[in-house]
């Protein structure tokens, strides 16, 4: 079978470590990015986090760097032969993460340096010398302006999630660091789109790239089930409860718009008995990896996080992810759901649409190009409480860019909403829809049947989301080809 990791030839410390992952079979950007990434070629790849996009990388790099391999404890014998430079500092984690695994059985060193963090103990271990540095840029920076990083003798340079980097504003920095690399190299590239500054950026760092791509970058995994569930604002909350408790499902993922309203939900789920933590740009570096550390160990199930924060977050076999608000791009839908049925997993991802946005939800059909239909869900009759806070508040997350990575400036004018700077000043707030399909009280189903998706699912009653949509602008598409 060729999607075998038997079939590279992999040096046997490398295939013991994948063969513990419990890796059958490789993913479609492994089984093509690798043997290029064998012959030392420059890449551009199209991939998504979830794909399997950092063993496609780090794999091959790692079986090159074993020549260098050495036992010794002098520093000198470890330069950094590879960067890889991420967006984030969750992203970095847990790609360096990855790669400790993968080079677990070799004498190569890996670390990672991001900000947020004390340098100190960066330090240390990049004075040890490393062979795989992973970094955010900013406190990359940061480590070669101290002298704690030396880059000469750097063979391969990964930038992953490039498209990431440059919506942050990172390309001054990218280019900084590039300046400090031997021209003659390897460089990688991936990003989830190719736009004309993405292509820009390779075609002034790559040469002769070898173009990868396992998906359009606005395809949404067909192994999510994607529900679009009409809820009133003050329904949100009980929608995903039911939502929970009619698939048993125990953990989610929670996507919210603002940190205020991030924070608000996670209270409320909180009081309602729910193992509830939040994670937006305003959570020290420390709280999100505690946030992120307990959900992987199952004392968090539901994780309300806006998309700043969960940007590349990397955490396997989410059975579901909700959107509690619409978001404001479209391309974050694609990113949020991405967080679900990954790495061939099947996954649930539900988004409760209130009356104000039906536009973002055009807009989300026409980028996936996909026809959605906007459901109700039958709710048990309201419990008596107090009345549910509003969701209705649109106050945005403010991080700075450098928060990704934990260095704040202060002033900085890329300070956004919980979305990338260049995107800011594109949302209106969609008009009041006056469609009577949303002005009616709850009716119950009109048909008993089981919807066909799920026989014992809930009661569901579609409806189109189209006839609610009023026609748009064309959304250009990102990919034109051939898949
Ligand atoms: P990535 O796209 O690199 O963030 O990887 C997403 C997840 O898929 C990670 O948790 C990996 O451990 C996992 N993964 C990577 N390669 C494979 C593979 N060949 N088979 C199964 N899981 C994989």
């Amino acid at each position: 079978m060729t999607d075998s990791f038997s079939n590279l030839s992999l040096a046997p410390t490398l295939a013991r470590a994948v063969a513990e992952m419990g890796y059958e079979s490789m993913t479609p950007i492994q089984a093509q990015a690798i043997p290029v990434v064998l012959t030392g070629q420059d890449v551009m790849g199209a991939a998504q986090t979830g794909t399997g996009k950092t063993a496609a990388f780090s794999l091959p790099l790692l079986q090159r760097l074993l020549k260098h391999e050495n036992p010794s404890t002098s520093p000198a014998r470890h330069p950094v032969r590879a960067l890889v430079l991420l967006p984030t500092r969750e992203l970095a984690d847990q790609v360096a993460q990855q790669i400790k695994m993968y080079a677990k059985y070799t004498q190569l060193r890996s670390a990672v340096v991001f900000g947020g963090m004390d340098m100190k103990p960066q330090t240390l271990e990049l004075k040890k010398g490393v062979e795989v540095l992973v970094a955010t840029p900013g406190r990359l920076l940061d480590h070669i302006e101290a002298k704690n990083a030396v880059l000469n003798q750097v063979e391969y340079v990964v930038l992953d999630e490039a498209d990431r980097m440059l919506d942050i504003g990172f390309l001054p920095d990218l280019q900084r660091i590039l300046s400090f690399l031997p021209k003659q190299r390897t460089t990688l590239l991936f990003s989830a789109t190719f736009s004309p500054e993405i292509k820009r950026l390779a075609g002034s760092y790559l040469q002769n790239p070898i173009t990868i791509e396992v998906a359009r970058p606005n395809e949404t995994a067909s192994t999510v089930e994607q529900r679009f569930y009409a809820a009133q604002d003050d329904d949100k909350r009980r929608v995903i409860r039911k939502v929970l408790d009619d698939r048993g499902i125990k953990q989610a993922f929670i996507f919210v718009n603002s940190k205020l309203g991030c924070g608000r939900l996670a209270r409320s789920l909180e009081r309602e008995g729910l193992r509830t933590a939040a994670l937006h740009g305003d959570k020290s570096q420390d709280e999100r990896l505690k946030a992120l550390e307990a959900f992987k160990q199952g004392e968090v199930d539901l994780l309300v996080c806006t998309d700043v924060a969960a940007r590349g977050l990397d955490i396997k076999d989410v059975p579901a992810v909700f959107n509690f608000d619409v978001p404001f791009n479209a391309e974050d839908y694609v990113h949020r759901i991405g967080r679900t049925g990954r790495a061939g997993a099947s996954g649930l991802a539900v988004t409760l649409v209130s009356p104000s946005d039906t536009r973002l939800v055009g807009d989300i059909e026409k980028l996936i190009k996909k026809k959605l239909e906007v459901e109700t869900l039958q709710l048990d009759t309201r419990p008596a409480g107090p009345p549910p806070e509003k969701w209705g508040d649109r106050a945005e997350d403010r991080p700075r860019a450098r928060a990704f990575e934990g260095r704040r400036r202060e002033h900085d004018p890329r300070d956004a909403l919980d979305v990338p700077h260049e995107r800011r000043g594109g949302f209106r707030p969609a008009p009041i829809n006056r469609d009577p399909f949303f002005q009616k009280p709850y009716e119950a189903a009109a048909t008993d049947a089981p919807p066909s998706w799920e026989p014992s699912g809930p009661k569901t009653v579609r409806s189109s989301i189209s006839a609610n949509i009023k026609p748009k602008r064309k959304v250009a598409a990102l990919f034109k080809s051939g898949e």
